[in-house]
């Protein structure tokens, strides 16, 4: 909660008083914040199973529909990939749920970032077509970080910076080492995020309420996701944005070799 039990030994006896008020609420709230995050979890997976079963008719259905009119077809397809969408973000918030209740464990080790950053590269261009230009120093670069969630934290960004952006517009992935640290930029030249939401975006369902934002396909629990993922391996995401230009967003994490 951001706050720690006040600890007044030798006060008066109203302070001690008011501070044990103070060490009371902090104490429920942060119980109520515990059941809040177990409840979002549980609701998630509840309702994660039952709509998996329900997307999986839908699209066993679409696949022998032969026989079916435009309408029957386009309303299948809506309801499948609405299925699919409400299935992604219940594994978000699951995800989160995970993170909020410290029972994702992070597995950080010495990972060679030039080759795990051609393979989210590669496959972000698959998926989104997008021209990715790396630019990545020819020695290896070592961070101390979990790998899984390192890639699940960068195709995060890689997504956003091809979504908020035009088809013919590139993305850059750029590698910087210094002494203690290396970062990782991901630049897009798209939308641009307005300075006025720049603090708040990481924030769980906060989009930008924008006709562009608005019309591309999304939760809102992508960047809460990708910054909580980098946090738990000691590093930090900052973002640099100018509305109608572009996106930088950069990871910061520990080099292998700087950790005592
Ligand atoms: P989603 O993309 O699913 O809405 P995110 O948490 O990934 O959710 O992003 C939150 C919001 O931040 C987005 O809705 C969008 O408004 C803004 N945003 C994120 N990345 C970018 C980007 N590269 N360029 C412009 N806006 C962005």
């Amino acid at each position: 909660l951001g706050a720690d039990p006040l600890e007044l030994r030798h006060a008066p006896e109203e302070i001690l008083g008011l501070a044990k008020a103070f060490n009371d609420m902090l104490n429920r709230l942060s119980i109520s914040w515990e059941q809040q995050q177990q409840f979002v979890g549980n609701v998630s997976h509840e309702l994660k199973t039952p709509l998996t079963v329900i997307s999986g008719y839908l699209q066993s259905l679409l696949r022998r529909g032969d026989n079916l009119n435009s309408y029957q077809n386009q309303a299948l397809e809506t309801a499948s990939a609405e299925a699919e969408r409400t299935i992604r973000m219940l594994q978000d918030l699951l995800d989160l749920a995970r993170v909020d209740s410290g029972n994702l464990h992070f597995r950080l080790m010495p990972t060679v970032l030039n080759t795990l950053i051609a393979e989210v590269a590669e496959m972000t261009r698959r998926v989104t077509g997008r021209q990715i230009i790396m630019q990545t120093p020819k020695s290896e670069i070592v961070v101390y970080a979990d790998q899984n969630r390192l890639e699940q934290a960068l195709i995060n960004l890689l997504d956003n910076a091809a979504k908020y952006s035009n088809q013919d517009q590139v993305v850059y992935i750029n590698l910087e080492q210094s002494n203690q640290q290396t970062l990782i930029h991901i630049i897009d030249q798209g939308v641009g995020i307005p300075l006025a939401h720049q603090s708040r975006i990481f924030e769980r369902f906060y989009r930008v309420d924008e006709a562009m934002t608005r019309s591309r396909d999304g939760t809102g629990l992508g960047l809460a996701i990708a910054k909580s993922l980098i946090e738990g391996m000691q590093g930090k995401i900052t973002l640099r944005s100018k509305l109608g230009e572009g996106s930088t967003f950069t990871i910061i994490l520990p080099n292998w070799e700087s950790l005592p």
